[in-house]
């Protein structure tokens, strides 16, 4: 079926876009810049006189892609990419290793690994035991090989570059049987293919999230967000943005959508996992405010979500005293989460602003309150909620151990003591404070 849509040209892209109305803005930007980044580790010319464009055609959705392409989620061929999204990052490493490398396909093992590793694809899979690469050489369809295959020609690429993978990458064509490629690689590589294997899919929980060499958000970040600038996602659903909070800031990222996650990364795609992760495929809508430590942080988004994001405030989040305690505004719609890092012996004051008084849910999920009333008073784990900073005011004590409704009047206290945030796996999300308002629950 021939592909009709508008055609745009920028350094490296020749765009045929099937959806109504304008391009999304600055998308053909963005492409030339994945261009040049991506395929500059791949080694494509950043010379736009010498090579052909690559041409882009940007199906109107999904449906109307798979009558062109059935079952499939996206397709380079050659040079060209055909895809239902804006900027479809691992087809278009298919395609600039297709330009740089040659023409001939490598096995599913290579080819798809390279994708995965340098689009970062969050495939949702957790590949932990151990698959034989002698399966996987034709890698297709399976979530779990192609995460492996990530890991795989990771590890490569950190272990020993890009230029011996490219040369074994030339050197093994498709199809190929496992003694092919066991010599082929062991031209190339010091140590053997079993071993190469073994060290690379050695994977722990948190790199069990992707084989990434490094997620181009890393790398294309533009100026670092503002003191209370809000962003929306860029044209290829990404931030692309990096916040760095300084000595006695405390960062807050307010976030309101959903179906979709955030992951706020210290050192992108660390080993160790990402500083906080905010998942939220089941959960509608929300509102985040997030501690955050001095540092500075990168934001990557995964999913299709319409996400709206502030940047961090001067001051930090959760005060010393009473006197001096962070702000948080409760939304009165959605639900506000205050997200905590993981962190042992959290104390402070945190004031809630509102319009008006409301009963809300509140949850602690992944909060440890070790209250032992044998301790001293310094050394308790507690929730308190004040009217106000008076030593005479009127305080109530919170009961962690069960969900509870909470009224909560305009600029009440929340006194926090010697709690423990406490992540045991690869969902670092949902940790912190939950305030979900109770329907007719405000206080008119
Ligand atoms: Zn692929």
């Amino acid at each position: 079926m021939p592909f009709v849509g508008d055609v745009t040209r920028s350094k490296y892209f020749e765009y045929h876009d099937q959806v109504n109305g304008s391009l999304c803005p600055g998308l053909l930007s963005l492409l030339d810049r994945h261009a040049e980044i991506v395929g500059g580790v791949i080694g494509v010319s950043s010379n736009p006189d010498a090579p052909p464009p690559f041409r882009y055609y940007r199906f109107q959705d999904l449906e109307s892609y798979q009558r062109s392409f059935p079952g499939s989620g996206g397709e380079s061929i050659g040079s060209s990419i055909y895809s239902p999204y804006y900027l479809q990052e691992h087809e278009l490493v298919h395609a600039y290793v297709y330009r740089a490398w040659g023409g001939a396909l490598a096995d599913g093992l290579l080819r798809e690994g390279i994708a995965v590793a340098l689009a970062c694809d969050e495939l949702g899979v957790s590949p932990r035991g151990s698959r034989d690469w002698r399966d996987l050489l034709h890698t297709d369809e399976d979530m779990v090989a192609y995460a492996l295959a990530g890991h795989f020609v990771t590890y490569l690429l950190r272990q020993y570059g890009v230029q011996r993978f490219a040369q074994l990458y030339r050197a093994v064509s498709d199809p190929t049987d496992a003694a092919d490629f066991e010599a082929e690689f062991a031209r190339f590589y010091p140590v053997s293919m079993d071993e190469a294997w073994r060290n690379a899919t050695n994977v722990d929980a948190f790199r069990l999230m992707n084989g990434c060499l490094g997620d181009w958000n890393c790398w294309t970040t533009g100026p670092p967000l503002g003191l209370g600038e809000e962003v929306t996602q860029d044209c290829s659903d990404g931030i692309h943005r990096t916040m760095t909070v300084g000595d006695g800031q405390h960062g807050v990222v307010l976030l309101k959508g959903g179906g979709g996650s955030l992951a706020v990364w210290k050192t992108c795609w660390d080993d160790a996992g990402p500083y906080l992760l905010l998942q939220e495929g089941t959960d509608p809508s929300a509102v985040h405010w997030i501690v955050m430590d001095p540092g500075t942080y990168v934001l990557t988004l995964e999913g299709p979500m319409d996400m709206q994001l502030r940047g961090y405030l001067p001051s930090p989040l959760v005060g010393d005293a009473c006197e001096t305690a962070g702000e948080v505004q409760l939304d009165g719609q959605l639900a506000t989460q205050i997200n905590f890092p993981p962190m042992v012996g959290l104390s402070g004051w945190i004031r809630l602003t509102s319009d008006i008084g409301r009963y809300y849910d509140f949850e602690t999920p992944n909060i440890g309150f070790y209250d032992d009333p044998s301790l001293p008073e310094s050394a308790r784990s507690a929730l308190t909620l004040c009217d106000s900073c008076d030593p005479a005011a009127t305080c109530v004590a919170i009961d962690p151990a069960s969900n509870l409704t909470l009224f909560v009047a305009p600029g009440s206290f929340l006194h926090i003591q010697n709690i423990d945030v406490v992540t045991n796996s690869i969902f670092l999300g949902g940790a912190g404070l939950w305030f979900q308002p109770v329907q007719g629950g405000a206080d008119q």
